[in-house]
């Protein structure tokens, strides 16, 4: 139910581990530069379960950062939008001069500060302000639900920049929660035919198998030979981590041929046991990948509006409002949502 008291909204507020709670607060105010919009939508990620079903968040903070709108109101400053435009939240700026910015690396910008998800005041809320320079332009004809998909394709878009991979190529993604889904279906967008998905739970297997998965299997399945200049049989090129589980950092490892490449997109696996021989006999590439391409929002949009990606699998189709969000974060963690589960703020 919305919040019709002049000023004031519902949002998800993060109280302790394991629990949200809608409360009402003040709708934020949008400085010179900023919008504000009414969200439309708001993807749980699965950084937010961590945050709250793991208990790394900041009591009173409110999550979501996957998001579209409509503008409501514009900061004095703003010029290139207008009240009624439709956006999603995008990348924030990098410095533009450090060294990283430099090397067209935004996401390694030294002036990024922290992560600074603790403190967000997120999207899991009716009204959500943001930097006009960080929004982009839903473009006609892709519905707002669809474009809120924008930030987590544009994380798998970085890492299929990362791992260098090529037409004709092989990969494996290990995980198939909404980034490895999203990396899958980036990888067939961008031409690569064969690829395997390694996923324990059974929801997220058939999600895979939609969306264009070569071969689907369960973690147990992924060989780790005795000795480490045994090369599996058939060997992937690049190997895409999208769980953050150990157990899937040593099979992934050990699923690449030689000079392949493991992109770490999955985040929180504690002090993994990389097999250093493995790696230096076959010459493989360890490389994080954390957030986006300079341009990977606009990247992001534009596949998404030319409506070849299979959203209809990746987006799971029940929405959830606001006061249903820990509920459908309690069946995400328990494997029973296979797709990207969308919170709808103004239900
Ligand atoms: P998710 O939790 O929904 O998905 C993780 C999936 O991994 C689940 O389906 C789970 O069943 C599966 N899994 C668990 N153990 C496995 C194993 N041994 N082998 C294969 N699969 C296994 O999360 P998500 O939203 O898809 O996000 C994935 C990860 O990416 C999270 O850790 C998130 O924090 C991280 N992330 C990273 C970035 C970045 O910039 N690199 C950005 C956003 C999210």
């Amino acid at each position: 139910m919305r919040d019709e008291t002049p000023g004031r909204m519902n949002a998800a507020v993060y109280k302790e581990k394991g629990v949200i709670a809608v409360e009402s607060c003040d709708i934020p105010e949008p400085g010179p530069g900023d919008l504000l919009l009414r969200v439309s939508y708001c993807g749980v990620c699965g950084t937010d379960l961590h945050l709250t079903m793991e208990g790394w968040g900041r009591p009173e903070s409110v999550g979501g950062h996957e998001y579209s709108g409509e503008v409501v109101a514009v900061g004095s400053a703003v010029r290139d939008f207008a009240v009624g435009d439709r956006v999603v939240g995008g990348a924030t700026p990098g410095c533009g001069a450090c060294e990283y910015c430099r090397m067209r690396r935004p996401s390694l910008c030294s002036g990024r500060g922290d992560l600074g998800l603790a403190s967000a005041l997120g999207a899991f809320a009716e009204f959500k302000c943001l930097a006009a320079a960080s929004a982009i332009a839903i473009p006609e004809g892709l519905s707002a639900r669809d474009a809120a998909l924008c930030e987590p394709l544009a994380v798998s878009l970085h890492g299929i920049t990362t791992s260098g991979i090529q037409k004709g190529q092989r990969a494996l993604v290990t995980g198939a929660g909404p980034i490895g889904a999203l990396t899958l279906a980036a990888l067939r967008a961008r031409g690569i035919e064969d690829v395997t998905v390694s996923e324990p739970s059974r929801a997220r297997r058939e999600l895979a198998s939609a969306v264009g998965a070569a071969r689907v299997v369960t973690p147990d399945v992924l060989e780790i030979p005795a000795m480490p200049f045994t090369v599996v049989e058939e060997p992937y090129d690049a190997v895409f981590e999208c769980s953050g589980s150990e157990l899937a950092l040593r099979a992934g490892l050990a699923q690449l041929g030689k000079a392949g490449t493991f992109v770490l997109l999955g985040t929180g696996a504690r002090y993994p046991r990389f097999d250093s021989n493995r790696m230096l006999l076959n010459e493989l590439v360890i490389t994080g990948a954390y957030n986006y391409d300079d341009g990977g929002f606009e990247d992001a949009i534009a596949l998404l509006a030319a409506g070849t990606l299979p959203t209809e699998y990746l987006i799971h189709d029940e929405d959830v409002a606001l006061a249903n969000l820990q509920r459908a974060m309690e069946r995400l963690v328990a494997g029973e949502i296979g797709g990207k589960v969308m919170v709808a703020p103004s239900v």
